[in-house]
């Protein structure tokens, strides 16, 4: 039975998109309760300036924490070398930098364009290298963006072969607008990966921004990706488009690859009851995707044995 990731990013890509502030304790709560249900992997934070991101002020208070918790790898968002210095100094197991792909989304959200971002990639890339510390780069808005529209395929695989140049021991793929489609996330797994070699593209971020997101991964699934991004409860939503939901959800990705008979090593109902800590810590913030009231399928751990 092959073993699928799942990467937890609601502590990042949910909470920084949303204007409230969690508690330090819920976040821990949080965390926790996401290993205990079985989850291997969480991305605790972003070490951007707090003046930006006061959500993310926190961060490094949870790596400590995160780094208690046996079994759990701890990873952080970092926007530049700066943030790659604090994330080591932290203590992270691993590191990832964002890269957009669309250069008008680039300029827009670190005022810095593709040539000016690469150095920034191989600075960070050097002091992740001297710290230990494992080093991705997210291509984002790999799918299409708000501002630019396509992106050619092209350019993704020019600018993937670039970050590793650059020092990306690993990449990932971004649906930072929600744009991708199944077909197209098959065509551009395998035209990046035939350019940087398979071992180097194994994580998917996606959203779920227009529903596809399921079925995107699906396509992911059987290209060989064994890595996918999720919020649980899709927290986060989209800052573009109210009322559509943000990442993956967790629930409902965890639900989908363990009655499929992959191995997750996640809990589902452990999983779903920590909803309540998202909703006890911010009641007004809607959360998507599994219905709680449903349960689980019938016979679902039947189903997982067999
Ligand atoms: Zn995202």
């Amino acid at each position: 039975m092959s073993f699928i990731l799942v990467s937890e990013v609601g502590p990042r890509d949910g909470l920084q998109s949303i204007k409230r502030i969690m508690p330090l304790e819920a976040k821990k709560r949080w965390i926790a309760a996401e290993a205990a249900a079985g989850v291997r992997e969480i991305e605790v934070g972003s070490f951007v300036p707090p003046s930006l991101l006061p959500q993310m002020a926190d961060t490094a208070e949870l790596v400590a924490f995160a780094r208690t918790i046996p079994n759990l790898r701890v990873v952080a968002l970092v926007p530049n070398a700066k943030g790659a210095a604090r994330a080591v100094e932290a203590g992270v197991h691993g590191m990832s930098i964002p890269f957009s792909m669309s250069e008008s989304h680039s300029l827009r959200n670190v005022r810095k364009g593709h040539p000016a971002m690469l150095a920034e990639i191989a600075a960070a890339a050097r002091i992740a290298r001297a710290g230990g510390v494992h080093f991705a780069v997210g291509l984002s808005t790999a799918f299409g963006c708000t501002i630019e529209g396509a992106v050619p395929e092209d350019r993704v695989v020019r600018l993937a072969e670039a970050a590793v140049a650059a020092g990306a021991e690993e990449l990932s793929l971004s649906d930072t607008t929600g744009y991708a489609d199944p077909a197209q996330v098959r065509r551009l797994v395998r035209r990046v990966r035939a350019a940087v070699g398979a071992e180097r593209l194994t994580t998917l971020h996606l959203h779920n921004t227009r529903g596809l997101g399921l079925a995107n991964v699906v396509a992911g699934l059987e290209e060989g990706i064994t890595t996918f991004d999720a919020s649980l409860g899709g927290l986060g939503g989209c800052p573009f488009a109210p009322g559509a939901s943000g990442n993956l959800v967790t629930e409902d990705l965890v639900l989908m690859l363990n009655a499929m008979g992959l191995k997750t090593g996640i809990d589902l109902e452990k999983l779903i009851a920590v909803r309540t800590i998202l909703k006890e810590a911010m009641p007004d913030e809607p959360l998507y995707g599994f219905t709680p009231e449903a349960g689980p399928m019938r016979d679902y751990h039947q189903r997982i044995a067999a």
